[in-house]
């Protein structure tokens, strides 16, 4: 079914030099309302020569933003943090409108955001560099960190506002001037953004946005005068983006999908497991990369915790994001949508139970809804267990032991996040130290972005070496130098300076 256009789309554009710029390529592409179903903007897709524009004032802004000192970034960095604070409901009513997510969802993906431009009001202290007196005799040696330059980020649909942030706010904070290539599905938050860092005094050209598709990002990865690209997004698009960037001698990090576990062992508190499954499952529709898509129910846990998700199921109201009692809107694509709900074909097709069936609970109309899914006995070999879903279908694998259950994550391809439930503590300590994955939560379901710990999966959930913002994002937004110096003896001087002759 094609969905219905509204009378007025919306014309979403770019932003460089400090003004939004109409996009000439003649590309477009929809902006949905995923709530109706309608199409409710139309979004230009960036040229090569659109990117260079964008690119050239980044670069053209550069050579004066560097100079400026460390406490007049900061100043401004408290400036932006004001000024993004006071508008985190329009942003926030932006996200629910392109993405779908509930709004007190929205409200809580901006307040994540803020916190990594909070961490950055830190910058000079996060910029200090060591010092080694006395090297050798007389030798100092010295270590400075500066910016590389003109940085990218290319962004996905499922956290317009937040992703961008764990970007730009670090890059900027650092010296360097940014481009970013937000999500073609939901790019008006980051045109807020853009407006909102002009009036906190942010200098024209060093935070700029280019909508598009993968003739910008093939542009960005290839383009001379960028530094560094940070890309978050799908596994496929994060290799490829991750090589094809360092081929291009350029700094990337590319952090990919995710397949996130929780295993609940047979004595865990159940009713504290249930709750955090539903919660990490399902909320934002499953559309996160810290979701909850596998519970791995150990021993006798299985029974009891499948009773225990089913009771709550009914609670979880779906509707429309700008309704306040509604808890989980709906998926952002109807296509998105379409390919969530085949997993509940192939699943029992393929041996699975169905305990819970979206389909039947998607309120009516044509928004991309799906409601609330449980698929029980699901196995390694199955499409529901290998593909990373990103909606709200929730799969349980059973398994006998404790070590089973590690097997399971630790081969997994994904390593992003993953939870343990269990009372016993010595279980909880080894277990952290056995996992092969990034992210590690126990007794929650998943930890959420922390902006003073860097934030990043292992094995096909990151390329790269740095995990992104936090300590680690100071780290790949700068280049360090390391300075040897040595100075006359004093002594030895011309003038007089009153220093003693023999020392
Ligand atoms: P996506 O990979 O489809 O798109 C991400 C970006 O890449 C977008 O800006 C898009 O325009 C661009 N892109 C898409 N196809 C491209 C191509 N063929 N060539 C070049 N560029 C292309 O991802 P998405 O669907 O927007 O986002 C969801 C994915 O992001 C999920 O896999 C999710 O797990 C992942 N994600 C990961 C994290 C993390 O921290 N690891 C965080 C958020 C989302």
């Amino acid at each position: 079914m094609s969905a219905a256009v509204t009378t007025e789309l919306k014309l979403i554009g770019h932003w460089f030099g400090g003004v939004s710029v109409q996009g000439e390529s003649g590309r477009k592409g929809p902006v949905y309302n995923p709530a109706t179903g309608e199409q409710s903007g139309e979004v230009d897709f960036a040229s090569i020569e659109e990117i260079d524009r964008a690119v050239a004032a980044a670069k053209a802004a550069s050579p004066a933003w560097r100079t400026w000192s460390l406490s007049k970034r900061a100043d401004l960095m408290f400036r932006i943090y004001q000024l993004i604070d006071e508008h985190r409901e329009e942003l926030a009513r932006l996200l629910t409108a392109e993405h779908g997510k509930v709004l007190s969802d929205a409200l809580g993906e901006v307040q994540r955001g803020i916190e990594v431009i909070e961490f950055v009001c830190g910058i000079p202290t996060l910029l200090k560099g060591e010092y080694s007196e006395q090297a050798s005799t007389g030798i100092d040696v010295y270590s400075i960190r500066q910016p590389l330059g003109v940085v990218a980020g290319i962004t996905p649909f499922n956290f317009p506002a937040m992703v961008p942030m764990w970007m730009w706010a670090p890059a900027l904070a650092c010296g360097n001037t940014f481009v970013l290539k937000p999500s073609e599905k939901d790019p008006s938050a980051s045109l807020l953004t853009a407006e909102l860092l002009k009036d906190a005094g942010v200098p024209d050209g060093v935070f700029n946005v280019v909508n598009g598709d993968k003739v910008a990002v093939d542009r960005i990865l290839e383009h001379p005068d960028i530094a560094a690209v940070s890309f978050v997004g799908s596994t496929p698009i994060a290799r490829y983006v991750y090589e094809t960037g360092t081929k291009a001698g350029k700094r990337v990090q590319a952090l990919g999908g995710a397949k996130n576990h929780m295993i609940v062992l047979p004595d865990a508190d159940i009713e504290m497991a249930a709750d955090a499954a539903v919660s990490a499952g399902y909320g934002s529709a499953g559309e996160r990369c810290m979701a909850i898509s596998v519970l791995v129910a150990v021993g006798d846990a299985g029974d009891e915790l499948v009773d225990a998700i089913k009771e709550r199921l009914p609670n979880v109201k779906v509707g429309d994001g700008l309704d306040p009692t509604s808890e989980m809107g709906p998926l952002v694509t109807r296509q998105h949508r379409d390919k969530v709900a085949s997993y509940l074909d192939s699943g029992p097709a393929q041996g699975a139970t169905i305990v819970a069936d979206g389909r039947e609970t998607s309120p009516d109309g044509d928004g991309f809804f799906l409601g609330v899914s449980l698929l029980d006995n699901v196995t390694p070999e199955m499409d529901a267990y290998r593909d990373e879903i990103f909606g709200p279908v929730l799969s349980v694998v059973r398994v006998d032991t404790y070590d089973e259950a590690l097997r399971l994550v630790n081969e997994n391809p994904y390593g992003n996040g993953v939870a343990l439930f269990t009372r016993d503590g010595g279980v909880a300590r080894q277990f952290q130290f056995d996992v092969n994955v990034g992210m590690v939560g126990i007794n929650v379901p998943i930890p959420v972005p922390v902006a003073y710990y860097s934030f990043g999966g292992w094995k096909n959930s990151l390329f790269g070496d740095r995990h992104i913002y936090g300590p680690e994002g100071i780290d790949f937004y700068t280049r360090t130098k390391a300075v040897t110096s040595r100075w006359p003896d004093p002594a030895t001087s011309k003038v007089d300076l009153g220093f003693p002759q023999t020392r």
